[in-house]
């Protein structure tokens, strides 16, 4: 199983510097070790540009931070997995904790995209975590039971171990600069990997779980060791070349 790199850079950059950071990105990190996969997740208006720059490169890949779950139509400001696919994506985030948050999703909404976007041939990363108070009331595994049974309700493809991914975010270290510790994660990804397999069976043992929330070049010696750690979701220090370049060569 390959490890996978993603850099999901929100709603950050003008047009030049975006494609100035591909650049470096790629000058610092190709040829990419060959267990290694690099996702770059920027905002929608750089996608084509940015695909240009990646798409002959092995082991590069382009991802959305979100998408509207229908074909086509009248959605003002919406964007459709069709026109993802025709700029060169072939991934998107679902259900990242910013979405949840300031954009009302729900578990049932979020479901609804996981299964429009796979049928449209999206490979889907679903993140779920919980919050700092679920996790001081003992919630974590409950949070996580209902995210992943909800978000995966009634999920199904033939290839779901290459199309999914989970990223395990907790959402108390997004962007705050507070990693969970190995263990916590290592507990959360046991659990995590237990639900797919409930789920997916001898798939789910091969469904990529990522971590997210605060990695960054000092800490991801101790994360990607961690037992069931399949590869990072990095933010903050995605946007930066040098940073995320050392992340993915560590
Ligand atoms: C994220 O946006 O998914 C994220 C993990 O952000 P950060 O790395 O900045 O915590």
């Amino acid at each position: 199983m390959k490890k996978l790199f993603a850099g999901n850079w929100k709603m950050y950059k003008i047009y030049s510097e975006a494609v100035e950071a591909v650049k470096k990105l790629m000058s610092l990190t190709s040829p990419l070790p060959k267990d290694r996969e690099v996702l770059i997740l920027p905002p929608y208006p750089y996608l084509k540009s940015i695909s240009d720059l990646i798409s002959k490169k092995d082991g590069y890949f382009l991802g959305a931070q979100n998408f509207y779950p229908e074909e086509e139509g009248a959605y003002t400001g919406e964007v459709s997995p069709k026109m993802l696919l025709d700029v060169g994506c072939s991934y998107s985030i679902v259900g990242h904790s910013e979405r949840r948050k300031y954009f009302n999703e729900s578990d049932e909404f979020i479901n609804k995209k996981v299964k429009f976007g796979l049928q449209k041939g999206l490979k889907i990363i679903l993140c779920i975590g919980e919050d700092l108070t679920e996790r001081k009331k003992g919630e974590v595994f409950k949070v996580l039971e209902r995210q992943i049974s909800k978000g995966l309700n009634e999920v199904k493809d033939s290839k779901i171990e290459e199309k999914l991914c989970i990223a395990y975010e907790p959402v108390w270290a997004i962007g705050t600069g507070e990693v969970a510790t190995p263990i916590q994660i290592e507990e959360a990804h046991k659990i995590i990997r237990e639900l797919l397999s409930d789920l997916f069976g001898e798939k789910g043992t091969k469904i990529r779980i990522l971590y997210g929330g605060s990695v960054n070049p000092e800490n991801i010696k101790d994360i990607l060791p961690v037992p069931n750690v399949n590869g990072v979701l990095v933010g903050g220090a995605s946007l930066k070349p040098e940073n995320f370049s050392k992340i993915i060569l560590s």
